[in-house]
């Protein structure tokens, strides 16, 4: 099984000079989705869906950048219209009129997209979806759905992290994924108050089996955001264009009035977007928000190229028949050796759990046996689909996962058994 030698030691250096080594979701300090004990800290080379670490190690990747990548790492289309534009221009003193035909096809394939506007980050494009949602209400207070995650702004986190001001949360509302009562009361509480509702499609978030919208559900918050006349923001950066092309929200029957795109969008280069609805257009354009390399146009290209692939090949259909291949063939290779493996959310995002482990080690243990065999896979987040992956990578997938889940059966021949 693989070792980590040549990680180890970049991560002594990284240490003397960033900030814990490698901050956020891709580091073992903040991010914890990998086992330590199993953790390659950084990578060297990636193609399709594959990537290999600094030490040669090689893994089929099932966290794909932690979502960009969804065609496929270095997708030969997505790179030549990429490299085409770069020929001409990137970063320049006016926009390339690329970013208008980046902005055409985005309303030609997103239903609730009236207009586009492009920014880097999955948290800029919440941020201005949330000062959107005061503008045009002249109102204060936002809606969250317990166990989001809107980005790192000061105001997506919580009063008790470093460096948040209670100013910068104190018009922050919180009620339950699913809860429909308690969202009406929050609303009749703070009638007149309320700018936006923000939320994921569904909760996909950590350390905890991913919840899919109940029956009717998103159609009675619509109903609600219309009643107090509050922006109903759907935060697509995570599931955007693998659940359904037209948006998250096409995919589950409502109509957002703003939605946040970024990861998928562009296979890996660098943009997002804020795509809404039109009678929020002017509002957006009043706005006072902008950035050095908001308007670069290789990254437009290269969303270009990516969502035209993605409409091409039908990807949410084959994300969802590969990732039911994937998940019901893991539970199949658990079961063998008298686990119970629960996989959560929808196919081409899915999250797994070990049942009868509520302290998640023995989940931790089996994940980082697949790490160390190459199929790199997450203990607490969940995991993403890419359309280079193909069932002979899932069969090989499935071989690992058997060969892992046989380990922790020798190391505990008790757990989980029924
Ligand atoms: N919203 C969701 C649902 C996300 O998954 C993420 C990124 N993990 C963000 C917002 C923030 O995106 P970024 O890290 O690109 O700012």
């Amino acid at each position: 099984t693989y070792t980590y030698e040549a990680s180890r030691k970049a991560f002594e250096r990284a240490l003397q000079v960033i900030p814990s080594g490698v901050y956020g979701h891709l580091g073992p300090v903040n991010g914890c989705f990998i086992p330590q004990s199993a953790f390659p800290l950084f990578s060297a080379r990636a193609e399709g869906t594959r990537f290999w670490d600094v030490d040669g190690n090689e893994y089929i990747d099932y966290m794909c950048g932690y979502g960009p990548n969804v065609l496929g790492y270095g997708d030969p289309d997505v790179k030549a219209a990429a490299d085409r534009q770069a020929l001409l221009e990137d970063v320049v003193s006016l926009p390339s009129s690329v970013m208008v035909d980046f902005a055409e096809l985005l309303v030609d394939t997103v239903a609730s997209a009236d207009w586009a506007f492009f920014a880097k980050n999955g948290g800029d494009a919440t941020t201005l979806a949330v000062m959107t949602a005061r503008a045009a209400t002249l109102r204060k207070k936002i809606v969250f759905i317990k166990g989001y995650y809107h980005g790192s702004a000061a105001w997506t986190q919580k009063l008790d992290y470093p460096g948040v001001l209670e100013e910068d949360v104190v018009h922050n509302l919180y009620v339950p994924f699913n809860d429909l009562a308690a969202l009406e009361k929050v609303l009749a509480e703070n009638e007149g108050a309320v700018a936006g509702l923000i939320a994921q499609p569904y909760m996909h978030g950590n350390f905890a089996d991913n919840v899919l919208p109940a029956q009717g559900y998103w159609q009675a918050v619509r109903a609600l955001c219309d009643k107090y006349g509050i922006v109903l923001i759907v935060d697509d950066v995570r599931a955007g264009f693998r659940l359904d092309l037209a948006g998250s929200d096409h995919f589950y029957g409502f109509r957002a009035d703003l939605i946040c795109f970024c990861k998928a969008l562009a296979n890996g280069y660098n943009v997002s977007a804020l795509c809404g609805r039109d009678s929020l257009k002017d509002v957006v354009g009043s706005l006072s928000y902008t950035g050095s390399y908001w308007m670069s146009a290789v990254p437009f290209a290269a969303g270009i190229a990516t969502i035209t692939k993605l409409r091409e090949i039908d990807a949410p259909a084959l994300f969802s028949r590969l990732g039911t291949e994937l998940t019901t063939g893991l539970a199949t290779a658990a079961s063998d050796h008298g686990f119970s493996l629960v996989a959560s959310g929808e196919p081409a995002l899915f999250y797994l759990r070990l049942a009868d482990d509520d302290s998640l080690m023995l989940h931790q243990e089996w994940v980082a046996e697949c790490v160390r065999r190459g199929v790199f896979i997450s203990s607490h987040h969940n995991h993403f689909i890419n359309a280079a992956l193909t069932s002979d990578d899932i069969a090989h997938t499935l071989e690992v996962a058997h060969e892992a889940f046989g380990v922790v059966r020798e190391r505990h021949p008790e757990a989980g058994l029924r």
